[in-house]
């Protein structure tokens, strides 16, 4: 599942940067238990921002283990903090009982010189937790995406198992996290609903256009038109504009003039939307009963028939 666009409000009071109102992107797969889930949504998020125009990315990852390890992990994580806690913030000295993990994630400088050398939940998971870890970083290997595994992402939402990521940005000397995202097996049940394995990720929209706006990243508008088909003249423009609808019962991302424009004011039109193809519809080809498909970019043309053509030019494009 994705979603696009969808508005998101935060309750509690935003950190510097983050807005009250946002809007989100995302996806989401439910049903699949295999670390290639994860690999899958890295890889789409990854290519996403990079077609975008991000550079400087990677990709960090973790293990918080599931029900079965992940108590030993605290018991571990509560033994080393002992009297340390009494030195860090008052969120941390809350988080002690209730949910030890967050405190890795405390932004507070004393708390993170403290946790500096705590125990890694990866050194504590259990062999299914160790396994799948393991099997998503030779997957995201496989696929050449740089990855680093980073102890101190636990991400802030206490239903995570397993896999968790954030995409970082390196900036200057700093790295940003730019979105994330994790495995929450349990959390469809908790709900409610069936016993469902599930992997996601979200990202602000906002946050994404500033990030572009700083990176000065100016993302290609995508092609909404395979083939503009061009008449000939006036009366061509019947013949035309069937041929267009029998396109785009063929699949293809086809339009056609709707403003009478003359032939060169079409080739024009053509070129602006980005028509990778002009389809020829009229003149002496009309007659013989076929239709000229010139290439755009290499202007090289081709003549098809006419009844057949678009089936033909709906395969190609499949
Ligand atoms: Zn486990
Ligand atoms: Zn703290």
């Amino acid at each position: 599942m994705f979603y696009l666009n969808a508005p998101i409000f935060r309750y509690e009071k935003p950190q510097a940067g983050r807005l009250r109102e946002h809007h989100q992107f995302g996806m989401e797969c439910f049903g699949g238990k295999e670390p290639t889930v994860e690999a899958e949504l890295i890889n789409g998020l990854m290519t996403l921002l990079t077609e975008l125009g991000l550079k400087n990315l990677s990709v960090h990852i973790n293990s918080i283990g599931c029900p079965n390890c992940r108590p030993t992990y605290h018991e571990k994580l509560k033994e080393y903090l002992g009297d340390r806690i009494a030195n860090m913030c008052e969120t941390c000295r809350e988080r002690f009982e209730k949910n030890p993990l967050r405190i890795l994630d405390c932004k507070e400088e004393k708390c993170k010189e403290i946790v500096k050398d705590a125990p890694a939940i990866i050194d504590c998971l259990c062999d299914e937790c160790k396994s799948h870890f393991e099997r998503l970083q030779s997957l995201l290997s496989a696929q050449g995406i740089p990855f680093q595994v980073d102890s101190r992402i636990v991400r802030g939402l206490d239903y995570y198992t397993k896999t968790v990521f954030e995409i970082i940005m390196q900036s200057g000397r700093e790295g940003l996290a730019l979105c994330g995202g994790g495995r929450y097996d349990g959390l469809v049940k908790e709900l409610g609903g069936p016993d469902t394995p599930a992997a996601g990720f979200g990202i602000g929209t906002e946050r994404i256009l500033m990030e572009l706006k700083n990176a000065q990243a100016e993302p290609a508008a995508p092609s909404v038109t395979d083939v503009y088909v061009a008449n000939l003249g006036a009366d061509m423009a019947a013949p035309a504009f069937t041929f267009c609808q029998a396109l785009r019962k063929n699949g293809v991302k086809a339009d056609c003039d709707l403003a009478g424009r003359s032939l060169k004011a079409q080739f024009k039109f053509a070129d602006k939307i980005g028509a990778k193809y002009v389809a020829l519809v009229g003149g002496d080809e009309y007659e013989r009963g076929v239709v000229k498909l010139r290439n755009m970019a290499t202007k090289e043309e081709t003549e098809l028939a006419l009844d057949t053509a678009a089936e033909e030019i709906g395969k190609l494009s499949e």
